[in-house]
């Protein structure tokens, strides 16, 4: 089969592999549309700690059952469906106390990461994700918008321990596909104003589609959401980049008694400056927030099949898996906000 693998930051090659082969509790997925992820961007220029090389990439993705591992039961052949990329393992201390998003064996089975990914005409599902976090598409839903469930997830989670209330002024930092589906959510919840800072008109035109308020595209976004806010500051701040500065920009963007979510990984060992005087004097709630749990996913699943979330208007290109890197490298210049790759 032809699948783009990852040799070395920069280095991704479209090439003829072997089809893989499942064992026990496991299924082959025929993928039929895969989505670019900015974790894809960041494993094509830098790489990724898990990354064994040559690693076939791609992690947001659905198809159709090709092949049934023995001992699996609910799938058939032909089947359309979708899957997370990971599944907690259950037992660890993490999991018993209901934290499943931070099991410490998430990594075992992440595919894409430690297992190979979706950027390839075929995938193998290993059997813990089979079993807890694949589902069958419904029948009117795109496999395109079915495979909007991982990212979703790790929102719906997010928005979980946003603490947004009714009326409430939500501040959205970042119009990226992320961003976008967390000012979908927020409404969802109930806010009244949501505000969103991003430098591109072209992003910020989408989120004025998906119902945002207001929407900052120049000039400084704090003192833009204070003039909004009678000098307060946001009710919840949501970061959704990934930057050291807009960590901090989150944390003064919020009220006291507010709540920040650092939704945004930024790169590795880098730290953020937090005045303690704004979070102690402020109660300021400071949400890390990662990943999602099986019931996040499912979820997620049900916002996209009852159309209350819309992720259709997120794919703004649509390429061959031949042209992953061209595709990559939109994400990279902010023209793409998800690219479809179909085999
Ligand atoms: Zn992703
Ligand atoms: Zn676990």
């Amino acid at each position: 089969m032809i699948a783009a693998r990852f040799y070395a930051p920069g280095d991704l090659r479209v090439e003829e592999v072997d089809l893989p082969t499942i064992g026990k509790g496991e299924l082959l997925i025929r993928n039929r549309v895969a989505l670019t992820c900015g974790t894809d961007l960041k494993m094509f220029l830098r790489g990724h700690r898990l990354a064994t090389p040559p690693l076939i990439i791609g992690h947001e993705f659905a198809g159709t059952v090709e092949k049934v591992g023995d001992g699996v039961e609910g799938f058939e052949e032909g089947m359309r469906v979708v899957a997370a990329n990971s599944a907690p393992c259950m037992s660890c201390y993490y999991c018993r106390i209901g934290k499943p998003n931070l099991c410490d064996r998430l990594d075992e089975v992440l595919v894409g990461f430690s297992s190979p990914g979706a950027y390839a005409e075929y995938v193998r599902l290993p059997a813990r994700i089979v079993k807890q976090n694949t589902y069958e598409v419904p029948k009117d839903v795109p496999l395109e918008s079915a495979a909007f469930v991982e990212p979703l997830a790790c929102v719906v989670h997010g928005i979980e321990l946003s603490n947004i209330k009714t009326d409430d002024l939500v501040f959205v930092i970042g119009a990226g596909p992320i961003g976008l589906m967390h000012i979908q959510l927020a409404k969802i919840r109930g806010a009244r104003t949501v505000v969103v800072a991003d430098a591109s008109s072209e992003r910020l035109q989408r989120a004025t589609q998906l119902g945002v308020d207001q929407s900052i595209t120049s000039g400084d976004p704090l003192s833009q959401v204070k003039a909004l806010t009678e000098n307060r500051g946001a009710d919840v701040t949501i970061e959704a980049v990934g930057k050291p500065e807009t960590w901090e920009l989150a944390v003064r963007a919020t009220r006291k008694g507010g709540t920040t979510v650092l939704f945004g990984g930024c790169p590795a060992g880098t730290t953020a400056s937090i005045d303690t005087g704004l979070v102690h004097y402020g109660e300021l709630a400071l949400k890390g927030v990662f990943h999602h749990t099986p019931s996040d996913v499912r979820e997620a699943l049900r916002l996209i099949s009852t159309r209350q979330v819309k992720v259709a208007p997120l794919v703004t290109h649509r390429m061959k898996l031949t042209e992953i890197e061209a595709a990559l490298r939109l994400m990279q210049k902010g023209t793409a906000i998800k690219v479809a790759i179909t085999p």
